[in-house]
């Protein structure tokens, strides 16, 4: 053998054997996947969005559409945490993977997920933060999540079935993991893994050096902080998701520190806002004041969070732009769901409407995607599997029911790409009091059904003559903010009758029962112990 090449062949076999497999084909490396998400994270508070209201800069968040695609038009199924990242990981519908609510389901971790997919066909996978699926994760070679909900401050995880303890704040925690274990992995394999951040969910406690980011910005007011719901139905009407009524004073508005404070810590947190707390109590403030005073409160406090997120989202884009992982890298922006930040007076999400079933999605993939595209097809949060076993060369299973946009990602769009998408939300009467509602999205209109589930609640007898089994219809191009349903309005005649046709057409496709499983609604009793609107 010529010594040129036996000594190549000799030094290919001893450092580069995997290099040398893939060179040899004329498949394309396997792109990483680094899934970065949050948890209830509007896309009102990302910058590229850029709402009118400017909350927010979110420049790492901002990079990866710069360097990537933003999407526009991107949904979830149901909007609630654990119902949202069960249909991410299965690519199903509520009805199909059985994750319908918060109160009662348990993710049955035996179904086919993309993660154990991924894991057959040689890539290192691994989940840290915030799981909320109330089984342990299945498909990782490494996991590492937070038990429920977590907490902000010092939070306890759990390590591959252990518990461990850590010092510190949340959001840094679970990037210093995902760093650690990005560091140790092999890098002759492919890797996935998932980076769920707990911000900014409730009760949104910032990092301690964190809390005067905003330096006592007043944040302008959304025009339908005091919605008063005319033109629209009952459930809009009859709900516990306002501002006004249920963001309590105690852990929501900060009057009572988090118990897992240090005594160190908690004198930062004192310092802060001790001082704005009496401020506020010498006020003497009372109704539209009193509301004005707690959404300032709450924008403080939810867009500290997601300061810290951007941040260490900056973190992860220097590593992997240090170690020469960014191009084929997929990293992908999202949450799991959207967020009112005031909006018809409201704070939370599980509405089919704009602010709480979209939610952001920006994707940096530097081998495939051309920088600073902007993609306005409807995507859904049941697209993420199909998108990434596609990505990996590997077939998609039948059971899943969402599309691969990877074409999408290349620029192109399939002549049969979907004009609605299907939603479906059930928890009543739990916590917040959203009716069980389903509908579809398109890129103008949004046509919902509410109904009563028989079993789920008696009305209140002063709301038992108003109808609870109407549909609504809102026109976004002429009425953004879906203060008026035009539903029975001639005018929009044959758009409705096309959209309930695409309703049922897709209830059919997707295999939804003609009667919903009792399950699905969840726990009546389930409410928050301290909260002052309980049930006595
Ligand atoms: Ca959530």
């Amino acid at each position: 053998m010529n010594k040129l090449i036996q000594a190549s062949l000799t030094a290919t076999w001893l450092f580069a054997l995997p290099a040398l497999a893939e060179s040899a084909s004329t498949v394309a490396p396997k792109p990483n996947i680094l899934f970065i998400m949050a948890d209830d994270h509007a896309w009102q508070a990302v910058s590229a969005y850029g709402e009118s209201r400017h909350l927010i800069q979110t420049p790492n968040i901002d990079r990866l559409a710069n360097e990537g695609m933003k999407f526009n038009h991107f949904y979830v199924n149901n909007a609630l945490c654990g119902p949202s990242r069960a249909a991410i990981l299965t690519g199903t519908y509520s009805h199909i993977n059985g994750f319908y609510n918060n109160t009662t389901c348990k993710f049955d971790g035996s179904q086919t997920t993309y993660p154990k997919l991924l894991q057959k066909a040689g890539y290192q996978t691994a989940m840290i933060g915030k799981w909320h699926l109330e089984t342990d994760p299945t498909g990782f070679d490494h996991w590492e999540i937070l038990p429920g909900q977590g907490r902000y401050y010092n939070p306890p995880m759990i390590r591959n079935g252990k518990q461990v303890k850590h010092d510190g704040y949340v959001t840094d925690i679970i990037t210093d993991l995902s760093l650690d274990w990005l560091k140790q992995r092999d890098t002759n394999k492919p890797f996935m893994l998932l980076c769920w951040q707990k911000a900014p969910h409730r009760e949104w406690e910032p990092a301690l050096h964190d809390l005067d980011f905003d330096h006592d910005r007043i944040y302008l007011q959304p025009d339908s902080l005091f919605d008063d719901y005319s033109g629209r139905g009952l459930a809009e009407r009859d709900q516990n998701t306002t501002i006004e009524k249920m963001m309590r004073m105690n852990e929501d508005c900060k009057f009572v520190a988090p118990k897992s404070l240090t005594p160190e810590q908690k004198k930062i947190w004192d310092e802060y806002y001790v001082p704005r707390n009496e401020a506020f109590l010498k006020k003497n403030l009372t109704g539209h004041a009193l509301t004005e005073w707690k959404y300032q409160r709450y924008l403080h406090d939810y867009l500290g969070c997601i300061k810290s997120v951007d941040d260490n989202i900056g973190r992860i884009l220097k590593y992997l732009d240090d170690t020469g992982l960014a191009t084929n890298t997929i990293v992908i922006y999202s949450s799991d769901q959207g967020f009112f930040l005031g909006e018809h007076g409201w704070f939370d999400k599980r509405w089919i409407f704009q602010e709480s079933a979209r939610a952001p999605l920006l994707i940096r993939w530097p081998a495939t995607i051309k920088a600073g595209s902007v993609n306005s097809n409807l995507v859904g949060n049941i697209d993420f599997a199909e998108t990434f076993l596609q990505a990996a060369g590997q077939p998609i299973p039948r059971r899943m029911q969402g599309s691969s946009f990877l074409p999408l990602l290349q620029g192109s769009t399939p002549t049969d790409w979907r004009t609605a998408f299907y939603y479906h939300y059930y928890e009543y009467p739990a916590f917040h009091r959203v009716r069980p509602q389903y509908g579809v999205i398109t890129d103008r209109y949004t046509l919902v059904h509410f109904y009563q589930p028989a079993a789920a609640d008696k009305e209140p007898a002063e709301l038992a003559a108003i109808p609870n089994d109407y549909w609504e219809l809102f026109d976004r191009e002429k009425d953004p903010g879906e203060m008026r349903s035009v539903f029975g309005d001639p005018a929009y005649a044959e758009v409705q009758t096309n959209l309930m046709q695409e309703v049922f057409r897709q209830r059919t496709q997707l295999k939804e029962p003609a009667k919903d499983d009792p399950i699905a609604f969840g726990s009546p009793d389930f409410w928050p112990v301290s909260d002052p609107q309980a049930p006595k």
